[in-house]
Order: structure tokens, then C-alpha cells, then sequence
């Protein structure tokens, strides 16, 4: 008999009604199945366990017994192998029980049948043996009255026989118990063995899984699928909700004495006995979901106490923990998948950025990309203008923005200037400490915003909007970061390309155009116009000049006749240093006529507005497309010419330079 066995002989023996007992008498062939039950037996340490064994055993012969002769009066009893009578209590005998337990007693010690006669009648025990020990483990009897001395054979007999049929009885329900007890301890073994490869098919599917998504998923529906009584919720905490709807999302605030709450903070199994809805008693469980670099979210199981067991809790933990496990390595998957995307994005964004060094173009490009990159309904790049104390809105698809200036201190552009630090907002309409025409005029509610940082200096700040609430995540925050110092390096590089440029095309004393400059746009325009004018202005006895006052006073009369000639002509026009003192002024498709008005006004206002004094000569001359042979040098040539002849005459005057002849 095993210990289990006999634990449960002890407590209150139930027969498994799924248990069907064999309808056999002992040594009564059976199957080759069953012959195995038969070589069971008790044994001596086994008999202060039976007791409910034998009261069975004994109410299930008693029920079978023939009824007496109508003359006699039967009274059956049984007692354990220490002569005390089954199903009495050894206090409260009476007369009849007294007798039965001497009989027993005496029965027990001579280990035969026993029988004593007592004033009407006789008490007769027949000793039951184990199947194999041959040891009196109990004992059968009969207490009978109104027998005559003939029919004392008769009953000796029939005891000896309901005797052995309590035995078969017995082991009937001993081989029950057995059988009960093994498919006990097997059903367990299988449980356990389902516990065991639920452990290991959720370990490989999770191991394999690099969606976040669906990790959460697979241990949620092992979880509810193993116990279906269960309430089971996942609660995650805020950066990592789920798009499944049954994935909820986890309150730090306000409740910290939730046990969920504590099994996040304190990242271990908690639980709770409490009563279910139906007033029966639950079992409630937090388990957190724990990973190595931190807990992610909380299990969270109710569930009646009787469908759970001390495993069970642990196959559960060990399932959060390898949920856990396997949670940070799609999520570490999924941030380097993110990086990896993020680089490529910068690479071919800088790449794209990096092909033009127009300003204008790269400010343009960078706002379409990012319109397109985080899916905004507006973008705003501002730049703050060279030393002066406002922004520049140089980029933005609001129109009534574009090219307008903002002081350095105004709305979230001014918070990032002095902060120098990003801006993520999830709602402007809930905040009222600064106010912003882009989010004012678009009537967006969401809104990031990252500083342009050059070389450890602001530059400028790009915005993006949109008028939805919450639009943009934390990613999308940390991803405009990343970029806008790649997008200001783009815009420093071709706003300092676009300096060298203008150096390159301009003269560093007069800050006109240089002469290669001008050649080159009169070629391009001589291509594309029908005619123009060109002048040539010389400074009047510029040698004396400098030799009276000095090459730096020269220089500054230089500039002076350079600025009067730049005011005088129009944003069109090309006024450029040609030479030493000698200057030229190309007047796009302007003929000659209204080129000498233009020449006469500079003219004058040298004479007028110069200190020291100076006068200039001026020669001019222009090309048309009736000229078969026009070319720069030759419309130089010609002004030169008619300048020569302007200094002939006596200088401070103008003369047209006339195209050769046909
Ligand atoms: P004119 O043209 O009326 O015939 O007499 P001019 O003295 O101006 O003629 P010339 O061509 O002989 O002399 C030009 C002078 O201009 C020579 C040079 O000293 C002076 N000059 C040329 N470039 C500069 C310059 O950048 N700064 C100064 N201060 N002087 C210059
Ligand atoms: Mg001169
Ligand atoms: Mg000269």
C-alpha cells in the first residue's frame, strides 16, 4: 500500500465513481491486464490506515448477507486486527457489542474460528487474512440467537463464508483505492508533463519571435488557454502598450497600493487570497514581466483557489520570466531594426542634402523631406539672420509665414534658442505659456521642435505641426533631433559656400562685382537677351588724386564713386570693377539712349556728392541682335573707345561709343 493510499484511507475514503470495480469473486479469472491488482496486499504497517477500508468492506458484504431463518436473529459484526469493532464506539458498548469484541479478541489470538455460546445463542469470528503474509488482519462475525444445536454447523459455515466475501469486498475496494490513487498520481504526472512542454513550446516560440507584438500575445494566450477560468490581464507600463486591444496599460500614478503596481515596482510574484465574484474563495496573482534590463509589465490572474496548485504558480512565473526575457529581445530587435532604419534615413538624407549647396534649395528639400519623413501637416525652418536679434522663416508651407521674422525671443523658436534643447508637445490647446503663429494660424495641437546647432551655436529651429492631438511619439521627437543637426550642417555648409561664392564674385575694396563675374553674366545674357548697354567709368586724373591726398584717401573716393554708382542703377544691372579705377555697368536689354541717362546721373552725382572732389568720364556703348558681330570684347571695345574720346575732349563727360559699320 502506498503512503498516499493510505492517506487517503485515513482522512475519508471516497470510491472514484469513474471507477468501475471488477465483478469478480476472488481467484476468479480475469484478464491478463488485471492479474498484476491481485498480487497486491496490505501489509502490518498498513493496518492503522484502514479502518474506512474495512467499515466499506464491511457495509458492502453486510448489504449481500442472506437473510436468517425466520426462527433466528442475526447480528454481524467486524473489528480491525486489534479486536476493536469496526463502526462502534468502544465507550458505549453494550451486552451483544461486549461479547462480539471478546469473541474477536479470542478469535484474533488463536487465529482460527472461534465461537462462544451465550445465554440464548452463539457468537461465532472467522479470522480474515492478507492475501500473501497469511496475517489476521480483521475479523468477521455473527452474533445469532434462536438456533438449535443442529443448525450451529450450518451458520460456523456460512460465517466462514461471508467472512471470505468481506475479504474480497475489502480488496475490491483496497485494489479501488490502489487504482484510484495511481490514476491520482498519473493524471498529475500528465499535468505536469503539459506544464512542462507548455514551458518549453512557449520557450521556443518566444525564442523565435522578434515581434513585440506577438510575443505578448503568445504568453497571453498560453496563460488563458491553460486556465480557462482564469480573468487573465497584461498590464504594460506606458512605453511599451501593445496594438492588442487586451493589452492595457498600467497606472503608476495614483494607485500605489495595487498589487500590480507593487509587483512592477518590486519585480516579483505577489499574491492574495480574496473571494470571487460568487463569494468563492480566488486566488489573485501579479507576476512582472522582467527582463535583464528592467520590468516591462505586470500579469495579472484571478482565478478560483482549487484550479491552481503551488506548480502552477511557478510554471506561471517561469513563463513571465521567459515572456520577459524574450519581450527585450524583440525589443532590443525592434530598436536596433529602428536604428538601423534611422541611419539609413540620415544617410540618405544628408546624401540628398549634400547634393546641393544652394540654400535655397537645401531649406526646401529639408522641408519636404520632413513634411514626408514624420507625416506633419506643417513644417517652419527659421534661421537666425547674421547679427542681427530675429529669425528668418527662410522655409514653411504656410505662405503666410515664408520670409517672415520673428525676434529671437518669440514663441517655441525663442524657447529652443535659449534652451538649446528639443520640444515635443502633445497639445497646444491644453497649454497656454507660449503662444505660436504657426500653431495659431494652422490650428495644429501637436508639435515638435529641435534647435539648427552649428558648431555648438544656435542657428536656427525647425518646427513641425500637426492638428491632431498627440501625433508625435518620443521617437519622432529623438529622430527630428538627430536630423535637424544633420539638416544644419547642410545649411551651414551651403550658406558658407554660398559666401565663398559671393567673395569670389565680388571685389573686396568696392564690393562690386568682379570683372570675370561680369563677363560671364554679359556672355549668358548676350544668349538669352535681344540687346543691352554697357558703361565704362573712369575716375578723372585719379593719379593726381592719390598723389595729393594719399593712396588711402584715393581709395576711399573709390568707394564713395562705387556706392554712388550702386544706388544709382537697378537690381538688374551689373556694376562691376573692371580694372583699377575704371568701373562697368552692364544694363540688361537698356539701349544706349536710356544707358546714357544713367551714365549723365552718375556723372553729375560724383561731381556733386564726392570728397575730395573727383569727376568721372564715362563711354558706352551697346549690342542688339541685328549685330552680326557682337561679343564682350567687342561692346568693351566700343565703350572703351568711346571712353578714350570722353578724356580727349577734356573728361567729366560721357560719349557713345558708335558700331562699326555694316
Ligand atoms: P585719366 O584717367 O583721367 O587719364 O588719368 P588717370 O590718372 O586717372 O589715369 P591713369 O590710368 O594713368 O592712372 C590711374 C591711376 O589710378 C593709377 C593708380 O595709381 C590709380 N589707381 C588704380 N587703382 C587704384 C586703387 O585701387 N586705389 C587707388 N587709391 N588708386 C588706384
Ligand atoms: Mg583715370
Ligand atoms: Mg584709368
Amino acid at each position: 500500500m502506498t503512503k498516499q493510499s493510505r492517506d487517503n484511507c485515513t482522512q475519508s475514503f471516497k470510491p472514484d465513481s469513474s471507477i468501475t470495480l471488477p465483478q469478480m469473486n476472488e481467484g476468479e479469472e480475469q484478464g491478463d491486464q488485471m492479474n498484476w491488482l491481485k498480487l497486491l496486499d496490505i501489509t502490518f504497517y498498513d493496518y492503522p490506515y484502514i479502518s474506512s477500508l474495512l467499515q466499506y468492506a464491511y457495509t458492502d458484504s453486510v448489504n449481500e448477507m442472506q437473510e436468517p431463518p425466520a426462527s433466528c436473529r442475526m447480528a454481524w459484526f467486524a473489528a480491525d486486527h486489534t479486536g476493536e469493532l469496526v463502526d462502534t464506539c468502544r465507550r458505549n458498548l453494550n451486552d451483544d457489542q461486549r461479547i462480539q469484541l471478546e469473541v474477536a479478541q479470542a478469535c484474533l489470538l488463536r487465529r482460527d474460528t472461534t465461537m462462544s455460546g451465550f445465554d440464548d445463542g452463539y457468537c461465532i469470528a472467522v479470522p480474515v487474512f492478507t492475501r500473501h503474509a497469511n496475517e489476521v488482519f480483521a475479523v468477521l462475525g455473527c452474533q445469532i440467537t434462536g438456533l438449535d444445536e443442529n443448525g450451529v454447523s450450518l451458520v460456523q459455515a456460512w460465517v466462514s463464508m461471508a467472512a471470505r466475501y468481506f475479504r474480497t469486498c475489502f480488496y475490491r475496494r483496497f485494489e479501488a483505492l490502489f487504482v484510484t490513487d495511481l490514476l491520482h498520481v498519473q493524471k498529475q504526472a500528465k499535468r505536469e508533463e503539459y506544464r512542462r512542454s507548455i514551458l518549453f513550446q512557449v520557450v521556443q516560440k518566444l525564442h523565435d519571435q522578434i515581434d513585440v507584438d506577438a510575443v505578448l500575445t503568445e504568453v497571453f494566450e498560453r496563460i488563458a488557454g491553460m486556465y480557462p477560468n482564469a480573468k487573465v490581464e497584461l498590464l504594460m507600463s506606458q512605453d511599451h502598450l501593445s496594438r492588442d486591444p487586451r493589452v492595457k496599460s498600467l497606472q503608476l500614478q495614483g494607485e500605489k497600493d495595487h498589487m500590480c503596481v507593487r509587483a512592477f515596482m518590486e519585480g516579483r510574484v505577489l499574491r492574495a487570497e480574496i473571494w470571487g465574484k460568487d463569494e468563492e474563495p480566488c486566488l489573485e496573482i501579479a507576476v512582472p514581466l522582467v527582463g535583464k534590463q528592467g520590468v516591462y509589465g505586470v500579469f495579472h490572474l484571478i482565478m478560483p483557489c482549487d484550479e491552481i496548485e503551488e506548480v502552477d504558480l511557478q510554471l506561471i512565473g517561469m513563463l513571465a520570466d521567459t515572456a520577459g526575457s524574450a519581450f527585450e529581445n524583440a525589443k532590443l530587435y525592434e530598436q536596433s531594426n529602428l536604428l538601423v532604419s534611422e541611419l539609413r534615413l540620415i544617410n540618405e538624407l544628408t546624401k540628398r542634402l549634400n547634393q546641393s549647396l544652394r540654400l535655397k534649395e537645401v531649406f526646401k528639400f529639408a522641408t519636404e523631406e520632413l513634411l514626408s519623413i514624420f507625416k506633419a501637416e506643417y513644417c517652419c525652418i527659421s534661421q537666425i539672420e547674421k547679427d542681427s536679434d530675429f529669425f528668418e522663416v527662410m522655409a514653411c508651407n504656410v505662405p503666410s509665414l515664408s520670409k517672415e521674422y520673428f525676434p529671437k525671443d518669440y514663441g517655441f523658436s525663442g524657447m529652443v534658442f535659449s534652451s538649446r534643447e528639443p520640444i515635443i508637445l502633445s497639445d497646444y490647446k491644453a497649454y497656454d505659456k507660449i503662444q505660436s503663429r504657426l500653431m495659431d494660424e494652422t490650428g495644429a495641437r501637436s508639435l515638435i521642435v529641435a534647435p539648427l546647432v552649428v558648431r555648438g551655436e544656435v542657428i536656427g529651429a525647425i518646427m513641425l505641426a500637426h492638428r491632431a492631438e498627440r501625433f508625435f511619439s518620443y521617437e519622432n521627437y529623438r529622430l527630428l533631433q538627430v536630423l535637424s543637426s544633420h539638416i544644419g550642417l547642410a545649411i551651414a555648409n551651403a550658406s558658407l559656400h554660398a559666401e565663398v561664392q559671393r567673395m569670389a564674385n565680388h571685389d573686396m575694396l568696392t564690393d562690386l562685382y568682379a570683372r570675370r563675374y561680369l563677363d560671364d553674366r554679359i556672355q549668358e545674357l548676350q544668349k538669352r537677351d535681344v540687346g543691352g548697354s554697357l558703361i565704362i567709368v573712369d575716375i578723372d586724373l585719379f593719379k593726381q588724386v592719390n598723389d595729393t591726398f594719399g593712396h588711402q584717401a584715393g581709395d576711399k573716393i573709390l568707394r564713395q564713386v562705387c556706392s554712388i554708382i550702386k544706388s544709382t542703377v537697378r537690381k538688374t544691372d551689373i556694376a562691376a570693377r573692371w580694372g583699377g579705377e575704371e568701373l562697368a555697368i552692364y544694363l540688361p536689354a537698356a539701349d544706349v539712349q536710356s544707358g546714357y541717362q544713367i551714365a549723365e546721373t552718375i556723372r553729375h552725382r560724383v561731381a556733386m556728392e564726392t570728397q575730395p572732389q573727383v569727376t568721372v568720364s564715362c563711354g558706352i556703348a551697346e549690342w542688339n541682335r541685328d549685330n552680326e558681330r557682337i561679343s564682350v570684347e567687342s561692346l568693351f571695345y566700343l565703350a572703351d573707345m568711346a571712353l578714350y574720346r570722353a578724356k580727349k575732349n577734356g573728361r567729366n563727360q560721357t560719349q557713345i561709343g558708335l558700331a562699326p559699320e555694316k
